[in-house]
């Protein structure tokens, strides 16, 4: 059976690049098996659940090269959630407490105090109709705990191996708030068994939630999904990628001019069996995504790693690929292929060729900095046409002429063209300035 599988983040923030590992890792499992993926928005939490946030939501995993199969909102769901509940609570599963935060707390620091794992004491189980009647007199509204069995909880992780968590040592989950509304535990169970997801990908974070709503989902009696945890991204440091860390937001990546290649290549093959390189295509970076692979450590990277991704993924980028984005900077298509040939190796981002491109257009304000090779140099200026050629046979001439050579020659050519002491090749772009733009700035002139 082909898989479905989900994405299911919160609509409460924009989306990092710590997210777009569980996202990425889902979308590819799916397209490495010609499965599905389901974008579910967990936005259980209304208050601080927005539209805009899941609006962001799409955008950044369309940025990213995700398009969704399936689309499903937990508010939507709510009918359900209820219905289940209700089950859950027949059977005697889900149970009403009274307890405030407080009252928990003071039992908790007791526990502790003896020696005593701090587990929830079930007091709630042993609460009579009177009893209960008395704190909802007294406008005490329940929370709902699931009553967990006392037993191992065992799976076979896809990333992890042979799994298992304890719930003896667990306290009952709560499940519903006082207010009514729903922590993410149960919605999420009940949704992936209404929509039908066979694997369950998620960060090692959830590992105990497994444990949790397995009990869940054969309390429903539904069948369980095959789960896979993968280790979480976090910063050289180790410290966890958080909503805060908002220059790792998928959208400042994109303004910061990262191609979303860059950002998934790090994003996937960090704390995989794979080395971190640039991969351009989802297929190839599916086909080298194996989870049993991926290690248990937690995946630390260095932010800056983006760069030198990113750097390599230009330079290799082809033309027909990045014309209509070098449309989009406002660079006509005069110069065509020649142009992107001559800066790419010199760019950190796309949106850099721009600047390249106001050196070849101007107006350039050269810099004559040795006035003697400038003269030679326009003395020397080759007829047009211009190839690729001419710079080496046009240079020659101007080393005859003046003795110069190597640096000597070439920096004050580069800053009377250019303005500036650094840039591409200018074997590539002198043929793009042309002959015109070339003499008035060995004169002198703004060009
Ligand atoms: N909304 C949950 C989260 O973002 C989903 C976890 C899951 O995949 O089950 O952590």
């Amino acid at each position: 059976m082909a898989p479905l599988v989900r994405f299911a983040p919160s609509p409460t923030g924009y989306l990092h690049i710590g997210n777009a590992r569980p996202a990425l890792l889902n979308a590819l499992f799916a397209r490495a098996r010609g499965g599905r993926l389901l974008l579910r928005l967990d936005d259980t939490d209304r208050e601080r659940s927005t539209a805009e946030f899941a609006r962001a939501v799409e955008e950044d995993l369309a940025w990213l090269g995700i398009v969704p199969d399936l689309f499903a909102r937990q508010s939507d769901r709510a009918a359900q959630h209820d219905a289940a509940a209700e089950r859950l609570k027949g059977q005697g599963r889900l149970y009403p407490c009274y307890e405030t935060p407080e009252e928990l707390e003071r039992r908790r620091r007791r526990q502790l105090g003896r020696g005593l794992p701090p587990i929830y004491d079930r007091a709630a189980l042993s609460l009579t109709a009177e009893q209960r009647a008395a704190y909802e007199a007294e406008g005490r509204r329940p929370h709902w705990r699931f009553k967990l069995e006392a037993r191992t909880v065992a799976w076979d992780d896809l990333v992890r191996g042979p799994a298992h968590v304890d719930c003896a040592s667990l306290s009952d989950p709560v499940l519903i708030r006082a207010d009514g509304t729903y922590l993410y535990t149960l919605p999420s169970v009940v949704d992936d068994i209404d929509l039908g997801i066979t694997h369950v990908i998620r960060g090692e974070d959830h590992v105990t939630n497994t444990g949790v709503q397995v009990q869940i989902f054969e309390a429903l009696e539904a069948s369980v999904p095959v789960f896979g945890h993968h280790n979480l991204l976090t910063t050289a440091d180790g410290e966890g990628l958080s909503k805060r860390l908002g220059h790792l937001s998928l959208r400042s990546l994109r303004e910061a001019g990262y191609e979303p290649a860059a950002v998934r290549s790090l994003a996937v093959l960090t704390g995989s069996a794979e080395a971190v390189r640039p991969v351009a295509s989802l297929d190839e970076l599916a086909s080298l995504v194996d989870l049993a692979q991926i290690s248990r450590a937690p995946a630390r990277f260095d932010p800056h790693e983006l760069d030198g991704l990113n750097a390599r993924l230009v330079h290799a980028m082809p033309y027909a690929e990045v014309a209509p984005r070098l449309a989009a900077l406002g660079i006509p298509d005069l110069a065509g292929e020649a142009f992107w040939l001559a800066v790419r190796a010199n760019l950190a981002t796309v949106a850099e060729a721009a600047l390249w491109w106001k050196v070849v257009a101007g107006p350039v304000a050269p810099v004559i900095a040795d006035p003697a090779i400038a003269a030679a140099a326009a003395e020397t200026l080759p007829e047009e046409p211009y190839g690729p050629e001419t710079w080496k046979t046009w240079t020659g001439a101007v080393r005859e002429r003046t003795g110069a050579k190597g640096k000597a020659l070439f920096m004050p050519l580069r800053l009377a063209l250019t303005g500036l002491d650094h840039g591409p090749d200018l074997a590539g772009l002198l043929p793009l300035i042309g002959r015109d733009r070339a003499a008035r700035r060995l004169a002198g002139e703004t060009a």
